[in-house]
């Protein structure tokens, strides 16, 4: 970093996800399981910032800060350390984090400011690479990493780090419950669904995505795509977390098109059709519980986007 000069920064936005429809295949050799998914941005964002300086660090700030780790372990971090490591990159940046992506809820927020921390120092080492250049290095950092380096809504198989667009024409109305009480953890949901199965005897096949819900989200026919959510874990959230039942039904109940739980859960997303839709069915959902935060987003939206750059030309 030069003296006495203003220290060059990018900061970058990047959505939370949803996943319309999670298919979960059998367990592979190296521990993951094979999946097919429909992977769906939503407009509740982290904003990461990247700024020059003689050492690594991170700062987390925001409304959903609490439980992240301010240290080496934070996946933002590891994945600037990634990307200078294989671009020869000397110096370091300072990050500084903005969390409102819920924590340990199914919405991939650490995945997501991993992708933006890529995207910010990407920008301010000049390396002018492109998405597609970063996907290799947002793979090794996290299944759900290349999907936020990207955005809209997309097939991930794979593990999800393998990605194919949807066409997916107009946009979703979406409301969150998201719990207030620690979040679930993933692999613990992953290893809940493999009981659940087990015991029930249940032989698992090849995960194939359902062309019901592709179709759907070509037309964006609320009801249709309402009809077509799946998640494959969520009878697995549910049992270690038995509210997100009561949840589903208030939301029912209260007149979403859609329910699905969001991944590995805890948070819930409630389809409907219109925003005056939205308003009423937040305000149904607080009076009527259970207790949570209740978000409303649109998706699509984009991935990881630079939103301010402080690097002279
Ligand atoms: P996914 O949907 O990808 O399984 P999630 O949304 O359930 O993930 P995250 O919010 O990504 O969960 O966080 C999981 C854990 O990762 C947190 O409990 C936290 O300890 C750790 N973590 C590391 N870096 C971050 C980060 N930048 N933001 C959030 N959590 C982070």
């Amino acid at each position: 970093m030069s003296q006495g000069a203003e220290p060059r920064g990018v900061t970058v936005r990047v959505p939370g996800k949803i996943n319309l429809e999670l298919v979960v295949g059998p367990l592979r050799e190296d521990g993951y399981h094979e999946l097919a998914t429909v992977f769906h941005t939503v407009g509740i964002y982290d904003y990461v910032t990247a700024i020059e300086s003689d050492r690594w660090s991170v700062q987390v700030s925001g409304a959903t800060a609490e439980g992240v780790p301010g240290n080496s372990t934070n996946l933002a971090i590891k994945a600037a350390k990634a990307l200078a490591r294989r671009y020869g990159v000397e110096g370091a940046v300072a990050l500084g984090i903005e969390k409102n992506i819920p924590v340990a809820g199914g919405m991939a927020g650490g995945s997501a400011d991993a992708a933006a921390a890529l995207v910010a120092c990407d920008a301010l080492w000049d390396l002018q690479l492109t998405r597609d250049e970063l996907e290799p290095i947002a793979a090794g950092l996290g299944s759900d990493v290349p999907f936020l380096l990207h955005g809209g809504t997309a097939i991930g198989s794979g593990r999800g780090e393998r990605l194919a667009p949807v066409l997916a024409r107009g946009e979703l109305h979406w409301v969150l419950w998201v719990s207030n009480k620690p979040g679930l953890s993933t692999p613990q949901v992953y290893a809940e669904c493999d009981r659940l199965r087990a015991a029930a005897g249940v032989q698992v096949a090849d995960p194939v995505p359902s062309g019901d819900l592709v179709a759907a989200l070509r037309t964006m026919d609320t009801d249709a795509v309402g009809a077509a959510l799946h998640n494959d874990l969520q009878e697995a959230a549910c049992s270690l977390y038995p509210v997100l039942d009561d949840v589903l039904e208030a939301g029912l109940e209260l007149g979403a098109q859609g329910a699905i739980v969001s991944g590995s859960g805890p948070t819930v997303a409630f389809l409907v059709g219109t925003q005056a839709a939205a308003i009423d069915l937040s305000v149904g959902l607080a009076a009527r519980g259970p207790d949570g935060d209740i978000r409303r987003a649109t998706g699509p939206v984009a991935g990881a986007q630079v939103v301010q750059s402080i690097v002279p030309p």
